[in-house]
């Protein structure tokens, strides 16, 4: 499981970053989280190949998370194959109208199906997203409402428990030959063998392995609504715009500064915190040219109100592991810049 930031740019891209889009990269598929402009060209600086996009994620219309979608179905009609199974896009009210009227207008025509399903506005409703799963029912995703100038989701990404590890020795000890018993073993199923002994599947499977979780946030000034379903995230991604000293800007605007990024990740127990969605007023800054803070502050902000120095801040294309459990690098989360051109 791993996040990968194609934008990172908040409003308009700026000469190193795109607007907003992130990659979730899955077993095999990926799912996409908004699709700003330039999407397409990101996506040539990845291995990712675009029939592996499944399912699309849109937090919200404002243009710099949507205007690359059009293009990006474009893309993938013509390099997947027609026979490939209808991607799956989900996100507000009046996307499917949009994304229709563009492609019709553009007379654009894809070869492949796609299903837009449009999460109704309720105040403070909890949504679980059961029309789409992957295919061996390893993902559940959950959408939330978020505080924004326009209707705008969060998305919760869960990983379903794995079973537990299968004890190969334990098994042979207990007389059972490798073959279709251990699957059955492995199913949670107890076996008997030829001699009538009955082995138990839990004598030689472990116990089940919680999967991961990622809270992947659009623009948001208060994302209350996905408290219970972001619980114990390993990472969240939160926008961070501007820094404190436009508190009240961000806030006006249905913004984060990076302090409020902290506070969400602390309240929701988050393991690590990804901050994206940057100003770029903040791109001068960067490099120490501007009186309107620095990234370095976003991650001081951010670390003392999460009370944990997990923070990375997102340049486009960092990648971020998420490790799982078990794993011996776990807490941590491996990160990388390794698709840079
Ligand atoms: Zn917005």
């Amino acid at each position: 499981m791993q996040v990968v930031f194609l934008g990172t740019s908040s409003s308009m891209p700026t000469i190193s970053r795109n607007t907003s889009c992130i990659a979730l990269r899955l077993d095999g598929t990926i799912y996409m989280f908004d699709c700003g402009e330039g999407v397409q060209r990101q996506l040539h600086r990845t291995p990712f190949r675009q029939k592996s996009i499944d399912s699309i994620f849109i937090t919200h219309m404002h243009g710099d998370h949507i205007f690359g979608l059009p293009g990006l179905l474009c893309m993938i009609g013509m390099t997947a194959s027609p026979s490939k199974r209808p991607i799956e896009i989900f996100g507000p009210e009046g996307l499917r109208q949009w994304i229709r009227t563009t492609l019709k207008l553009c007379h654009a025509q894809i070869p492949i199906k796609y299903v837009v399903h449009e999460l109704v506005l309720q105040e403070w409703v909890f949504m679980l997203l059961d029309c789409y799963r992957h295919e061996d029912d390893k993902y559940v995703v959950v959408a939330g409402l978020l505080k924004h100038t326009i209707p705008c989701w969060g998305y919760v990404v869960q990983e379903r428990p794995h079973a537990g590890r299968f004890n190969v020795e334990r098994a042979m000890e207990a007389g059972v030959r490798p073959g279709p018993m251990y699957a059955m073993l492995q199913q949670g199923r107890d076996v008997t063998l030829r001699d009538g002994t009955v082995v138990k599947s839990a004598d030689v499977v472990g116990p089940q392995r919680q999967g991961r979780k990622v809270v992947i946030l659009g623009d948001t000034s208060d994302s209350r609504s996905l408290l219970v379903a972001a619980r114990g995230a390993d990472v969240v991604v939160h926008e961070a715009t501007v820094t404190e000293h436009e508190a009240d800007f961000a806030v006006d605007r249905g913004h984060s500064t990076a302090s409020m990024a902290g506070r969400f990740a602390h309240s929701i127990n988050a393991n690590t915190l990804v901050l994206t969605h940057f100003s770029g007023k903040l791109e001068g800054a960067y490099y120490g040219t501007s009186d309107n803070g620095t990234i370095k502050d976003l991650i001081t902000a951010a670390s003392k109100s999460f009370g944990k120095n997990s923070v990375i801040a997102a340049h486009d294309l960092t990648a971020v592991t998420i490790c799982r459990k078990e794993d011996p690098a776990f807490p941590a989360h491996r990160t990388t810049s390794s698709f840079s051109t």
